[in-house]
């Protein structure tokens, strides 16, 4: 398992909390910045982002979420993504609150909205 996405240093951290709070406010600036489905900042995946069917890349997810055109956990709900995700951060040794400040947007990205 390859969860390298989620190492964050201390410097990130900071960085990361600022940029989770102006997200509230800017939904459209994080919409491109963000994997659609985890998110996980695009400029964290070493992947730089998703592949679809025909091999070409994806900005909208991932490549730990999206592959060849689909899913990696097509099952999966928002909830079990949060608490996969948490999880790995812990893994990571991410304080808990730093986990959930991450995390708690994702039921609102673009692969969990059924509209
Ligand atoms: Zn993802």
């Amino acid at each position: 398992m390859n969860n390298a996405g989620y190492t964050v240093t201390t410097d990130d951290e900071q960085q990361l909390r600022c940029s989770i709070f102006s997200a509230e406010r800017q939904q459209e600036g994080i919409m491109n910045k963000f994997c659609q489905s985890c998110g996980m900042p695009m400029k964290s995946d070493p992947g730089h982002g998703g592949t679809e069917a025909d091999g070409s890349k994806t900005d909208e997810y991932c490549s730990y979420c999206y592959v060849n055109g689909a899913f990696m956990q097509p099952e999966m709900t928002a909830q079990e993504m949060q608490a996969f995700c948490i999880e790995k951060m812990k893994e990571q040794g991410m304080p808990k609150f730093v986990g959930w400040l991450f995390t708690r947007s994702i039921p609102k990205l673009r692969r969990w909205h059924t509209a």
